[in-house]
């Protein structure tokens, strides 16, 4: 299977049978697809879209997601600085409830903003430079599970050992896996968020914002956020849409209202966000699902770049260990590591957020006070990953453990 030394590889165009289809180019899918060929494997990457392509997203990079592109692509901090990959960085935040000043505090390690066209187009660009081979605008309509094939809308099929579903939360995969029974998304829908967001360019507004704000109250089991470009501000507000009847878009239009800024409507565009239904077992066979179409997603910042990664990185280990005999079943080796490297944080967030968004709003307002009042380090620390929900304690870096079981035999 691997493609050592001296090892005829056909022209991609000709290819029609790899090692491992990666369905979704998103920081999910790139990150298994650049992981896998680093590996030894010929990977086939999938996107609908060509890139750079846009995603609708805040951009929030964490500390822990640059813990992630360190290890995995070698890329440091300054690095991605330089390049612009990092397109901001702030060093404060501030936190409102409704237009109430909660806490605005400078921090330490600081909050980084990426555009998504770019940051996206980055982490492809890492995969193609390791070798992967590349299908773009032409997405995967069905899987065949059993005869392990991926059928294009345009008519091609590839083959592979291993499929990767990275496509996103509206995931095709996911939805053919669950029609079939062989994953459970029976609580998918009640803990599905919608968020709408508008990019809002400097020059448009006399409002000079260098930190990210975040308003709490401003919609039910969600807040608002303003992030900060160097030529532009993101304006979004997203939350669980069960408990929110007043619609994304009106919400967002009285958020703007509340901020004292004009934004051009035709701009305002909405997407789903798996926001506390991360599947149990994604993965059946050796189709593993990885990143939003899995719901790793936090279910109370909505940060999912860094668990899309993070899993696609799992889901790579996972293939490379039962190519080499390390495990039996990979879809049983990748949910173990999934229980023990990525849910506990989605699981303990899910629990949390009863006490921040449950019961009315007044009492919200006070213990929210408190909490920053008491914890605003520790809170800034948890978002980054320096600290885990379960207790507070600064137990981050089992997020980036990266031998479970065995060492991968060197590319
Ligand atoms: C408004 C909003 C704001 C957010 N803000 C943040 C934030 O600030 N920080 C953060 O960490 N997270 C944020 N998130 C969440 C984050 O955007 C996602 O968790 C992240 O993009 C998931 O990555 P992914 O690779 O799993 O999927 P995606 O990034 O969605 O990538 C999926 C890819 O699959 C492709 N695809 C889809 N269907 C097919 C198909 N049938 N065939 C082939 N290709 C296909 C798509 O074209 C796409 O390239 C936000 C989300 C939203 C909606």
């Amino acid at each position: 299977m691997r493609s050592g030394c001296g090892t005829y590889v056909m022209p991609a165009r000709d290819r029609t049978a790899y090692d491992v289809v990666v369905v979704g180019g998103g920081p999910g899918g790139s990150t298994a697809a650049y992981q896998l060929q680093q590996f030894g494997h010929d990977v086939l990457l999938i996107d609908r879209e060509t890139f750079p392509r846009d995603k609708l997203c805040g951009g929030l990079i964490t500390y822990k997601t640059l813990r992630l592109l360190d290890r995995v692509f070698d890329e440091s901090e300054s690095h991605l600085v330089d390049e612009g990959i990092l397109n901001f960085g702030a060093d404060e935040y501030a936190a409102y409830f409704n237009d109430d000043l909660v806490l605005r505090d400078s921090i330490d390690v600081p909050f980084y903003f990426a555009k998504r066209f770019e940051y996206d187009e980055f982490l492809h660009d890492r995969a193609v430079e390791a070798g992967v081979d590349t299908h773009l605008g032409d997405g995967v309509s069905r899987i065949d599970i059993e005869g392990s094939t991926v059928e294009t809308t345009d008519g091609e099929t590839f083959t592979a050992d291993y499929i990767v579903g990275a496509d996103g939360a509206s995931s095709r995969i996911r939805s053919q896996l669950a029609d079939e029974g062989l994953v459970d998304t029976s609580g998918w829908r009640k803990n599905l968020a919608i968020a709408a967001e508008a990019y809002v360019p400097r020059d448009a507004i006399d409002v000079d914002i260098d930190y990210p704000m975040l308003h709490f109250g401003v919609l039910d089991w969600g807040y608002g956020w303003v992030f900060p470009n160097t030529d532009r501000l993101l304006v979004g507000v997203g939350g669980l849409n069960a408990k929110n009847d007043r619609g994304f878009r009106r919400i967002l239009d009285d958020y703007f209202d509340l901020l004292g800024f004009d934004y051009d409507p035709d701009t305002v565009k909405g997407h789903p966000i798996p926001f506390g239904n991360y599947l149990d077992r994604p993965a059946h066979g050796n189709v593993l699902l990885v990143g939003d179409a899995a719901g790793t997603v936090d279910a109370i910042t909505g940060e999912g770049i860094f668990y899309a990664q993070r899993s696609g990185e799992l889901a790579a280990w996972a293939i490379d260990r039962a190519e080499s005999g390390t495990t039996a079943a990979v879809a049983d080796d990748y949910t173990d590591m999934l229980h023990e490297y990525v849910h506990p944080e989605l699981h303990h967030s899910k629990q949390a957020r009863l006490f921040i968004w449950g019961g009315p709003q007044f009492p919200r307002r006070l213990a929210m006070k408190a909490w920053f009042a008491l914890l605003s380090d520790p809170s800034v620390e948890l978002v980054h990953g320096i600290r885990i929900y379960d207790l507070l304690r600064r137990r981050g870096d089992v997020m980036h453990e990266t031998l479970p079981g065995g060492t991968p035999r060197p590319t």
